[in-house]
């Protein structure tokens, strides 16, 4: 009998000190009552502020047009290549890009250096699509390699994986040198394949990084980097040497490697993200 006494007793402090959470949960500075009936009204918090949950009241999300064919980009996302020509890049000396054109793709022209959007970039969403050579030469890391920067500067690396063993950490879709691809999903030479991109850039503070980047990367639409924390940078330093985080700007562009290999890449588009 003392025990459920004491239940009681607790119960109705517990209920008490919630319902003063609630209290203070409602008085959201000049926002109206949600319009909301019956049984308690439940308040979640957001960085705009505090919505009841299910309140109509909440601003909805924008609305996107979806691909009209897949690979295509939405509505709100920027075209920097639709297999037409090279005006939205340039050489890495900011001239004409000296990759070629041909069909609805563009192709990798050795020694010429890699190609660099115009535009430049942060966090976003990048899609693109690339074949590597159907005709098979070299091996390891001289076999269909370029590579996807971002910010120009931290490679997803782009390899013809497809049964050519190298170091797992350079193999297709890793992180080059960083983090090795959760799985081997690369098609045969000379198919096309896709990669999905979710990249949240670094933050500096001076010279020191306060929040290193992250990335999420579906390859074929297979996960294979999973909201991976980025140790550092992706530059080569030697056989067993990377290199570190070095501050740089906000925004630069995404580039795409010159391996020597005649890498193909079409439909490429991003959408910018918030940090
Ligand atoms: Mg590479």
């Amino acid at each position: 009998m003392q025990r459920v006494l004491l239940t009681v007793i607790l119960t109705g402090i517990t209920g008490w000190a919630t319902g003063c959470g609630s209290e203070q949960a409602v008085r959201r500075s000049g926002a109206e009552k949600p319009l909301m009936t019956g049984g308690e009204t439940r308040f979640l918090e957001d960085s705009s502020g505090r919505w009841a949950v299910h309140d109509v009241n909440r601003p909805a999300p924008p609305v996107v047009t979806p691909f009209a064919q897949a690979g295509k980009a939405p509505s709100d996302a920027i075209v920097l290549f639709d297999g037409t020509d090279l005006s939205q890049w340039t050489d890495q000396h900011g001239g004409p890009a000296k990759w070629v054109v041909k069909a609805d793709y563009m192709e990798a022209v050795r020694d010429s250096g890699p190609v660099k959007t115009k535009q430049r970039f942060g966090s976003c969403q990048l899609h693109l699509e690339f074949a590597t050579p159907s005709q098979v030469k070299g091996r390891s890391q001289g076999r269909g390699n370029s590579g996807v920067f971002l910010q120009d500067t931290y490679e997803v690396q782009v390899l013809d994986s497809y049964d050519n063993a190298t170091y797992p950490d350079g193999q297709c879709a890793a992180l080059y040198g960083r983090s090795v691809p959760l799985v081997n999903v690369c098609a045969k030479p000379g198919e096309w394949q896709s990669y999905d991109i979710i990249f949240h850039r670094p933050l500096f503070d001076g010279d020191r990084v306060t929040r290193k980047a992250t990335f999420t990367v579906l390859q074929n639409g297979v996960l294979v980097q999973d909201h991976v924390v980025l140790s550092g940078g992706t530059g080569w330093r030697g056989s067993n040497a990377i290199s570190n985080y070095e501050a740089h700007e906000d925004k630069l562009p995404i580039s795409l490697q010159d391996h020597g290999n005649p890498l193909r890449y079409r439909n490429i588009w991003i959408r910018e993200l918030e940090d």
